[in-house]
């Protein structure tokens, strides 16, 4: 029998590459419901292929245009709009899996609305589970869903811990998690190099095709902070039981090491179509329509220690987590407040971090016991960065 899935962000990186999969097994998966922002025409063309119950777009000129296209092709296809009809989608009940793949913030109450219906949640949209952690994995837990994570390097770490993982590091004999990363496009280089960088070089990133977000987030090693944070949730574990490997090639995408001086590791090419099938198929694993790996065309894997000095965000995430409560969701806003800026060439490279450091050093300590805690703590951190904002603009 067939699966259905709901695919949160069907029009963005992650998503299409989930269509690809899909692609690939038509008997075995079946979309439920696409979800687009602004990528109108894509997200119907995607509907007219996939013949999906539902389509989600955020307003009423997106639903014209939506029911417009799908007229002129003649599709049957339900279009719903706003916030709401995103968690539902996520929570109907003929649902078996939500890849969580939109962006930023947006994605929470969706992605959680998943968690809270007891699906099988595949998380690519890490900033959902660094906003709210401890809420997300309760919600897991009391509901019977799945967590499948889809960060390749989140993957990669689940692939290599023991099967019956209980979520307690000594019970199981391990030492710690390398989390690797790539170093992004800015590599080696000084803080006077970065002074002028534009949008355009810090999306180039050498091994991975990513959303303009995350690729940004990988030139900074925010992305390596915001993901240091999810593996603390995900595998319940301290931030000093991580340690970060710049690892150029990208060909480990992350390791776990064991007290009986073993290491486990998963490698493969840099695409995520490989976690994305392995978190649909689990625990079977299904043709991704990836390239096999060629060790001699390789030849060399090297790793080196992160540059804290010129990469400060690595380390404000790290402090966000230890300091808890509402901290990772202001990190989180206040860096999306801030790469936006950056990619409107509103202010340089080198301000995101002074930017984030700014809106949490004026953060108030605040424990979070409800959603509506972190979506304060969002609509906060924004406020703040945003009022900081001018201080930072370029001159044009
Ligand atoms: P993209 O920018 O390519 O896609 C983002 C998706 O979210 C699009 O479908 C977009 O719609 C939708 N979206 C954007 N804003 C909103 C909003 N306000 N409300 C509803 N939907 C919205 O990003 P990626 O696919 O690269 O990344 C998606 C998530 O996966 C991120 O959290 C990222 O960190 C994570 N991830 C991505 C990886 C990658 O290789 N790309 C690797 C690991 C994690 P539209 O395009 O129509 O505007
Ligand atoms: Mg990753």
């Amino acid at each position: 029998m067939s699966q259905w899935i709901t695919v949160l962000g069907a029009t963005g990186s992650i998503g299409s590459s989930t269509l690809d999969v899909v692609r690939r097994h038509p008997a075995r998966y079946r979309i439920y419901a696409l979800t687009g922002f602004s990528r109108i025409a894509e997200l119907v063309s995607a509907a007219i292929e996939f013949g999906p119950r539902f389509i989600v777009v955020p307003n009423e000129v997106a639903a014209e245009q939506a029911r417009g296209l799908l007229t002129q092709a003649q599709q049957d296809c339900q279009v719903l709009m706003g916030e709401e009809a995103l968690a539902r989608v996520a929570s109907d009940p003929e649902v078996d899996m939500v890849m969580a793949s939109i962006v930023g913030a947006a994605g929470l109450v969706p992605t959680l609305a998943a968690a809270t219906s007891g699906k099988r949640v595949l998380l690519a949209n890490k900033e959902a589970l660094v906003m709210a952690g401890p809420l997300f994995m309760q919600a897991i837990r009391d509901n019977g869903a799945e967590l499948l994570p889809i960060d390749s390097e989140h993957n990669a770490i689940f692939q290599s811990m023991p099967v019956n993982y209980s979520g307690d590091f000594d019970e199981h004999g391990i030492e710690k998690i390398l989390l690797t990363a790539s170093g992004g496009p800015f590599r080696n280089k000084t803080k006077t190099e970065l002074l002028n960088v534009t949008p355009s070089q810090a999306v180039a990133h050498p091994n991975w095709s990513m959303g303009a977000k995350i690729s940004v987030d990988s030139a900074t090693l925010m992305n390596k902070g915001l993901e240091l944070i999810e593996a603390c949730f995900l595998f319940n574990c301290r931030a000093d039981q991580i340690q970060v490997v710049v690892h150029p090639q990208s060909i480990i995408h992350s390791m776990v090491q064991y007290n009986d001086g073993s290491v486990i590791a998963e490698l493969g090419q840099p695409d995520m179509r490989t976690p994305i099938a392995y978190g649909m198929a689990w625990p079977e694993r299904i043709d991704a329509g990836v390239k096999h790996l060629d060790l001699f065309d390789i030849a060399r894997l090297d790793f080196v220690q992160p540059d804290h000095d010129t990469f400060p965000c690595l380390n404000l995430a790290k402090d966000a987590f230890e300091r808890g409560g509402i901290f990772p969701a202001v990190l989180n806003a206040a860096n999306e407040v801030a790469v936006a800026a950056f990619l409107t060439e509103q202010i340089s490279f080198l301000a995101i971090p002074e930017l984030i450091e700014q809106v949490m050093q004026a953060c108030p300590e605040k424990t979070v016991t409800c959603l509506d805690d972190v979506l304060g703590a969002d609509r906060w951190a924004r406020e703040q960065a945003n009022a900081l904002l001018p201080s930072y603009l370029l001159d044009c």
